[in-house]
């Protein structure tokens, strides 16, 4: 550890243990239950939080002043609202690098990667969505005798869930959008990373922003989430996280008709064809299999490898894999850091089980890392884990493990290889690795995903349609697709 960093354990030490409020109204209230639950460094095990334990009688509460605030924010300019999420994206700037630590604390990541994808992005999404607005258009249509145009009218409260992986990116993808579109939000992170959200409320607070507009509700998903997406003055849910949790809500949506967007898990493929740029796809494939612990919803975890580059692909990648820096998530040299949570952790070890006794064979990895620094005993770490010999049907083959695990499958043709990557339920994303055009377009047409990356991985454009087939979800978010998921159309038809 730097003695920058001892530094900053020192302080973060002696800091009294914060304890955080819904954001209501423009208000930091206490939760109706008067009851909090503590939040937990994954890397320490150490409580470094106490968490509102949010139920039903708050998201009421929030609804409500939701609703009081709806009516004004909706009739503001498309300007005025890009200024105020310029302001929002100015706050988050100010304090880059107290939401870095906040981020890193809070789900164990390494620092480096709070610095230069979580908090960057969180900054970007308010900005990418100011400029949006501005240029939005309606649509026109002439036909013999009359003229069509449509107005857009903002749905006037949604609410945001969002999952623990990467918390303040994934939460103002969706509330920038929301407010974006005259919309109030009311938002609910995950239990397990509320930090950078109770930032984003105070900086909220700070500029000014009116309130209502932005609602932060804490707690459990069942106790808070599920009235919330079950409230009838609740008409639009922008919701991302696990499959099963998204078949809740829709099912919980589906009676009153609510919108909903889900962006929901995955089981990525990344098909290596043998013509491939071999260090540009290494390099870039380590960081598919293991950023973020591989706790992204877009990691490729089934690794398709055409055969005659198997075996020394294989080996190149667990060589990798062992050399790979597992370790505190506030050091800067770290590349992996600690799982979100000990239940999480259990999770996946029981995968890394199963897959052995499916006749899987674990090639690098498998166990808990050693030699940490004491002040880590009780963090939740894994090591970066590859598995081979596992056949396409099996459970650790099919089922979205969310950690530090990918497989390893040879493929002997293209066919093969598109009916191997389409072989499972979800559809979120793909990367292919080829040098050869014609094939990069062609087997990509055929994937069943609502992202194939090609050459590359994680290279967004905010514009572009970002969402699920099958499992995977339901809508597209990005750019205008957001933004019109946060308002509602109506077609004007008229007669001359
Ligand atoms: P969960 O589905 O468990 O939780 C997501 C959010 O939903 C949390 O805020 C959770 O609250 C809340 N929630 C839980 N139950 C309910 C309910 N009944 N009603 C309303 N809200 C509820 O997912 P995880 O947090 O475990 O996140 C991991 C999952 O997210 C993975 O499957 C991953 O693939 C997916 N994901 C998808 C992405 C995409 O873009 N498609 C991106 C990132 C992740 P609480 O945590 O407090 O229980």
């Amino acid at each position: 550890m730097t003695i920058a960093n001892l530094q900053l354990q020192e302080q973060l030490d002696a800091a009294a243990l914060p304890r955080l409020k819904h954001y209501i109204g423009g208000q930091f209230v206490e939760p109706a239950s008067g009851t909090y639950f503590p939040d937990l460094n994954p890397a320490t095990g150490q409580t470094i939080a106490e968490i509102p334990d949010g139920n039903a009688e708050d998201v009421n509460r929030a609804v409500s002043a939701a609703w009081r605030a709806a009516p004004e924010w909706g009739q503001t300019s498309p300007q005025e609202r890009a200024a105020w999420l310029n302001k929002l994206a100015d706050g988050i700037e100010r304090r880059f690098d107290a939401l870095a630590e906040l981020e890193s604390r809070d789900t164990g990541k390494p620092i480096t990667l709070s610095r230069t994808v979580d908090i960057p992005r969180a900054i970007a999404n308010f900005r990418f969505f100011a400029g949006a607005v501005l240029h939005t258009a309606g649509e026109f249509h002439q036909m013999p005798g009359a003229f069509n145009y449509t107005v857009r009218r903002p749905v006037g409260v949604a609410a945001l869930i969002s999952p623990w992986n990467l918390p303040l990116y994934l939460l103002t993808w969706k509330i920038a959008p929301c407010l974006a579109a005259g919309t109030c939000a009311i938002a609910k992170p995950s239990e397990l990373t509320p930090l950078t959200a109770n930032a984003l409320a105070e900086i909220a607070a700070e500029v000014g922003l009116p309130p209502g507009v932005l609602n932060l509700l804490h707690g459990i998903g069942p106790q808070v989430g599920q009235p919330l997406v079950e409230h009838p003055q609740v008409p639009a849910i922008s919701f991302t996280g696990g499959t099963a949790t998204g078949r809740t809500i829709a099912a919980a949506a589906a009676p009153r008709f609510a919108k909903t967007s889900l962006e929901l898990g995955g089981k990525n493929p990344n098909l290596i064809f043998a013509d491939c740029d071999l260090e540009a796809m290494l390099e870039t494939t380590m960081r598919s299999s293991f950023a973020n612990q591989g706790e992204i919803c877009l990691c490729g975890s089934r690794l398709l490898i055409e055969r005659p580059i198997y075996f020394p692909v294989v080996e190149m990648l667990v060589e990798r894999a062992k050399a790979w820096r597992v370790g505190d998530p506030m050091d800067p040299a770290t590349q992996m850091g600690a799982l979100i949570s000990e239940a999480h952790r259990a999770k996946v070890e029981g995968y890394i089980a199963l897959a052995q006794e499916e006749g899987g064979r674990v090639l690098a990895g498998g166990g808990r890392p050693t030699g940490l620094a004491d002040h880590l005993a009780g963090g939740y770490f894994l090591e970066p884990t590859i598995i081979g010999g596992l056949a396409m049907d099996c459970r650790t083959q099919q089922e979205e493990i969310f950690g530090p695990v990918i497989t390893v499958t040879p493929f002997d043709t293209e066919e093969e290889a598109v009916a191997l990557a389409n072989n499972v339920r979800y559809g979120l994303s793909a990367t292919v690795w080829t040098r050869e055009l014609a094939q990069a377009h062609r087997v990509a047409a055929q994937l069943e995903a609502g992202t194939v990356w090609v050459n590359t991985w994680l290279l967004r454009d905010l514009r572009v349609p970002f969402g699920g087939v099958k499992e995977s979800g339901l809508g597209r978010e990005g750019g205008a697709h957001s933004l019109d998921f946060f308002s509602e159309v109506t077609s004007v038809c008229v007669k001359v």
